[in-house]
């Protein structure tokens, strides 16, 4: 540990890993959001960091969540679905930061209703639209944030589930919207490796989030979790972030194209 790295039991883990550093993070909606935690993590070894929020709605509760950051964090609206708003981000991006050296994409989307019974009867719009937001996104915010990542070299960072590989009750449409992201992850890796811009992704264990509660039996879910996992446990917000917050860190520098698995041990058993 540094001089300057601090952990007690009360206080978050502190240091000056990713001083200088700057990055995006998206996908922030509430103090719940996976997005959040991760950010807390970054800023807490010294990032500045710059957010998207969705709509107006949400824009009130990232302001003051992002207050309370050590330092000013620029805030763009930004829905995904629209490659004029990711212009709009980058455009501003590059004003207020110039470089970036992380983006962290923690964004999903699918219709409720997609969200339960059977995948068979997924509809045409609502496979576009889960795809679309989940992991389309990820290459149109990478090619978008290309040149701001590529100055000093950088690390994208995605967020996935195990429902891409495995068939999770309910699931559905967005475990075939995460397959999409996870083999995106892969081919962008190899695209932007020589620009020593690396990319990867982190499968979360369930964490009960807005997100997440659109999933029917979703409580179902953690629990069966809990009773499977190796560790018998679900995992926390605060190591699902301190893993993105390594593979946005120099510390990571030799990984790239992978899945690294915050499950508690869940995906490693048989029964
Ligand atoms: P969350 O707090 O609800 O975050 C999801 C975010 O996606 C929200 O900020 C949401 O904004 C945003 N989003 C949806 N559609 C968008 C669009 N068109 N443009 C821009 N933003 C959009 O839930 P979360 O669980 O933290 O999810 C973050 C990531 O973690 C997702 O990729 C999710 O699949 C992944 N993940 C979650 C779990 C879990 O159990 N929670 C496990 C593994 C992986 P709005 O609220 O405005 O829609």
């Amino acid at each position: 540990m540094t001089e300057t790295a601090t952990m007690t039991e009360s206080q978050p883990f502190t240091s000056d890993l990713l001083k200088g550093k700057k990055g995006l993070v998206l996908g922030v909606a509430n103090k719940r959001s996976i997005a959040w935690g991760i950010s807390q993590a970054l800023a807490n070894h010294g990032a500045q960091l710059a957010f998207t929020y969705q709509g107006e709605r949400l824009k009130d509760s990232v302001e003051q969540l992002t207050a309370t950051l050590p330092h000013p964090a620029p805030l763009y609206a930004c829905d995904v679905t629209n490659d004029e708003d990711i212009q709009t981000v980058f455009k501003k991006l590059d004003e207020d930061f110039g470089s970036i050296q992380f983006l962290i994409h923690c964004i999903a989307f699918a219709k409720k209703e997609e969200l339960t019974g059977r995948t068979v009867d997924t509809s045409r719009d609502g496979f576009h639209l889960a795809m679309d937001v989940s992991a389309y996104s990820l290459l149109a915010l990478t090619k978008a944030a290309e040149p701001l990542l590529e100055k000093e070299g950088g690390s994208v960072v995605a967020l996935t589930y195990l429902g891409s590989e495995k068939v999770i009750p309910n699931y559905n449409v967005m475990g075939l919207a995460k397959a999409g992201l996870e083999s995106g992850i892969r081919y962008l890796a190899s695209d932007l490796g020589k620009k020593n811009i690396r990319v990867n992704g982190v499968s979360a264990g369930p964490v009960s989030t807005l997100a997440a509660r659109g999933i029917s039996g979703f409580t179902t879910m953690l629990e069966s979790h809990r009773g499977r996992a190796a560790l018998g446990r679900n995992v926390e917000i605060a190591e699902v972030a301190n893993t993105a917050l390594f593979l946005a860190s120099p510390l990571s520098s030799g990984i790239t194209g992978e899945i690294l698995y915050v499950d508690c041990g869940y995906r490693i058993m048989g029964a």
